[in-house]
Formats: structure tokens, sequence, C-alpha cells
């Protein structure tokens, strides 16, 4: 059970103390004992947007088909989803969007995704969409592309600085005198990447060097000269940079993220703020972000919630319930952000 432990414990002691996103790779990607190579606990300690509601895919499939349509129908159309989980978006978009005339024909689906076991639902579930699966966004075939992303960008690694008075030291794991893990910071870092955009108040911040990979990607992609439009979901601020958020959830309940390595979910809040900069840097178009409540009741949450509930065997309460969860500001309807990042987009996505 605490193999990662040991191994992590090992590291330590010979290369000493890691950055927050080492840990984050080694307790989420390690291939024997990470936490998505090994027991990815999507519904047990976590649940996500489309395991709560079908309405969520639901529009999201009518908002990939209604981009489809306002590019003129272009054919092939690459789609691509990162981080498909269990595969369940893509399951009710692409059922959503079956009666629409020329979408699935046109569709060649990609899919980015880091766990083994979640493949394996993704192969089984989607298996008539016949998708391929890809290391790497930057490996989605050339031509016009939508990509999507549903608590996808809070799983990729953060490094975490603080401040010490006129120094920023970056945060790491290393073990404490009893041997348990715990968390320190390094001597004076007076450089670290990212300081200059830190807010001069903050007393720390938090950076996913993985944004900026993600973006460069995308920046190449629109050097290719075709059009694509990235709709990607996930919490965190779009004003303020984040300090430190990174949280472990284990069973459904948040848990110290140093208690359980590898068997414990690891998160951190998406800066959206940071995201949109770094998109505008590189000559992207940005759509949002905006609260996805707002967003779903723009797609006509309402009225198709009211379709499905005609026709569910509870009379739609379950249906209702899960829906209420996306949409209430006090659950995740604010807390939540859909943001487009896109190219050569001649008109504004639907929703925005
Ligand atoms: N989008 C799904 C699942 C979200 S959980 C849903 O909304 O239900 C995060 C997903 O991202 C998982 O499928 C996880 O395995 C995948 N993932 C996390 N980091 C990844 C990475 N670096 N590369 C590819 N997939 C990754």
């Amino acid at each position: 059970m605490a193999a990662l432990k040991d191994l992590l414990t090992r590291l330590i002691q010979t290369d000493g103390p890691m950055p927050v996103s080492t840990y984050m790779t080694l307790c989420l990607h390690h291939s024997a004992h990470g936490y998505y190579a090994t027991r990815p606990g999507l519904g047990r300690d976590f649940v996500t947007a489309p395991e709560t509601s079908q309405v969520f895919g639901d529009l999201i499939g009518l908002w990939l088909a209604q981009t489809w349509i306002d590019l003129d129908r272009p054919r092939p159309l690459q789609l691509a989803e990162l981080g498909p989980g269990r595969g369940t978006l893509m399951q009710d978009a692409l059922r959503a969007t079956g009666p629409i005339d020329g979408f699935h024909e046109a569709l060649t689906l990609s899919l980015v995704e880091a766990s083994p076991p979640l493949r394996d639902i993704q192969a089984s579930r989607l298996a008539r969409y016949a998708p391929t699966w890809i290391s790497d966004p930057s490996n989605i075939a050339p031509g016009p592309t939508l990509i999507l992303g549903n608590e996808y960008l809070d799983c990729l690694p953060a490094r975490q600085f603080v401040r010490d008075g006129p120094r920023w030291r970056e945060r790491v794991v290393g073990y404490s005198d009893t041997g348990e893990l715990a968390f320190g910071l390094t001597d004076d870092l007076s450089d670290p990447n990212g300081t200059a955009s830190a807010p001069p108040q903050a007393r720390g911040f938090e950076i996913q060097p993985g944004l900026e990979t993600l973006v460069e990607g995308l920046r190449q992609r629109a050097r290719l000269g075709h059009p694509f439009a990235a709709l990607l979901i996930d919490y965190g601020p779009s004003e303020a940079c984040p300090e430190d958020t990174l949280r472990a959830y284990y069973d459904g309940t948040q848990i110290d993220p140093l208690a359980r390595p590898g068997e414990s979910d690891l998160t951190v809040d998406v800066d959206f703020g940071r995201l949109v900069r770094l998109a505008k840097q590189a000559g992207l178009q940005v759509h949002g972000p905006v609260p996805q409540g707002q967003f779903l009741l723009a797609l006509g949450a309402e009225a198709h919630l009211n379709r499905l509930a005609g026709s569910a065997s509870d009379g739609g309460a379950a249906l209702y319930h899960g829906t209420r969860m996306l949409i209430d500001p006090a659950e995740m309807g604010t807390r939540f952000k859909f943001v487009c990042i896109s190219h050569a987009l001649p008109f504004k996505p639907t929703g925005f």
C-alpha cells in the first residue's frame, strides 16, 4: 500500500526535497504506483459534471455541432478530448449530435489520456466512433479542429512559491524527523519562473507550467492555418492568482495532500487569468471565461432538462437534482468556468 510513499522517501533521501510539481507528477502518473495509472477513482474519490447530469454532455455536444455548422461544416473535422475520464462527456455529446446531418460522418476522434485503466473504459464506451489515442494535443492531425477538456487543466502539476521578505522560496516536499512526508521551503530563490507576474501583494503564488505547454501547442497549430476551437472547462479564479490550492480527494473526502500519495486524487485551481494572458500573447482568440451556470443556461439547459425529464422514469427528479448542481451558483455554477481558445474562427462561438 505504501509503495509510492517508500519510493518518494528514497528519492528525497538521494536527491533532496522535490518541488510540489514533481510530487504531483509522481503521485498522479507514476506508471506502477500513480493514482491515474492504478486506481482512477472517478465517481468514488471525486465526481465530475458529465457524471452528475447528462445535460452537461448533451449541451456540449450541441456546442460542438453548432461550431462545426458555423465553420461551414468542414469535412474531415478533427475532434479531440483531453482527459476524457470514463468517456461519459464524449458519449453524451456524440449521442446528442447523432441526428445532426453529416456531423458524425465528418468526425475523426482523438483522445489524450494518460491512464491505462481509463483508456480501457473509453475504448469500450466509445468503440463505435473508432477513437485513436494520442500522447499529446500536438499530435492531433492537421485540419479544422475542435478540442474539449473538462477537469483536465486542474490535474496539470503546479509549482508553488512563497514570499519571504524580499525573497521567494519554492515549496518542496521532504520528510520530517519522524519519517513522514512534510512540506518545506527551499533556500533563497531570487528569480523563480514567473515571479515577474506575481501580484505585488501576494504572499505566494502557484504556476502550472503545463498551461504554457498547452498554449504553445495551440500556437503551433494556429501556424498551420486551419481554424480550431478548444473548449476548456475547470475551476479556479479568473482574476487573482492562486496561492496554495493543492488539494487531495480520497473516497469523496478532502484529505491532507501528503497523507495518501498515489491513492488520492491531487488537484489545483486553474489560473484562468494567466491562461487567457498566455493565449492572447500567443496571438490566439479568447472567448470567456464565463461561469458554467451562465454558459449552460445560454445553451438552453432549462428547455433540454424539461424535455429529458418528460420521459424519465422518476419524473426527472435525478436529472433535475444533477442539473441544478451544475448551474446553482452555490454549487458548481460559478466556481466552474468555460473558456474557449481559438484561431481563425470568424464568429463568436455560441454561449460566450
Ligand atoms: N473529463 C473527465 C475526467 C476528468 S478527471 C470528466 O469530466 O469526467 C481528469 C482526466 O484527465 C482523467 O481522465 C485523467 O486520467 C486525465 N489526465 C490527467 N493528467 C493527464 C495528462 N497529463 N495527460 C493526459 N491525461 C491526463
